[in-house]
């Protein structure tokens, strides 16, 4: 097994994916829309389409770079109540494995991904400490 940056396999760290996305910060959901947004009609911003190609390429749809802020809203919020990803889960029970912790079944991608953030972050803590 080859191994990344994070300690975990190249071929399906859920971790360097998001580091390769080049929206890091959108991908950790920290740019998800707010609650009660309005429909916005201007065409995407960069970081937003950068994000969408991301969630695109993480559940195998191909990416619309046209559509209008407000579609790619939409869509966003769906692919965040899908069930996690394969790469998701592994990265999370190995995290979860290192932290002496229970590894849920079912989460959504958001669910997944917001865990995956706390336990990188305690293990980040961890190493420097
Ligand atoms: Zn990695």
């Amino acid at each position: 097994m080859e191994r990344c940056t994070h300690g975990l396999d190249t071929t399906w760290c859920y971790l360097c994916r998001v580091d390769e996305s080049g929206a890091p910060h959108a991908a950790w959901g920290l740019e998800d829309p707010p609650e009660g947004w309005e429909f916005r009609e201007e065409p995407m911003g960069e970081a937003q389409a950068k994000y969408l190609r991301f969630l695109c390429e993480e559940f195998g749809y191909s990416f619309e770079p046209d559509l209008a802020a407000g579609e790619a809203d939409v869509l966003i919020e769906s692919f965040l109540d899908e069930p996690m990803t394969e790469r998701q889960a592994h990265t999370l029970e190995l995290l979860a494995r290192e932290a002496g912790q229970d590894v849920p079944a079912a989460l959504t991608y958001a669910e997944a991904r917001q865990r995956i953030r706390v336990l990188v972050t305690r293990r980040a803590l961890r190493f420097s400490a």
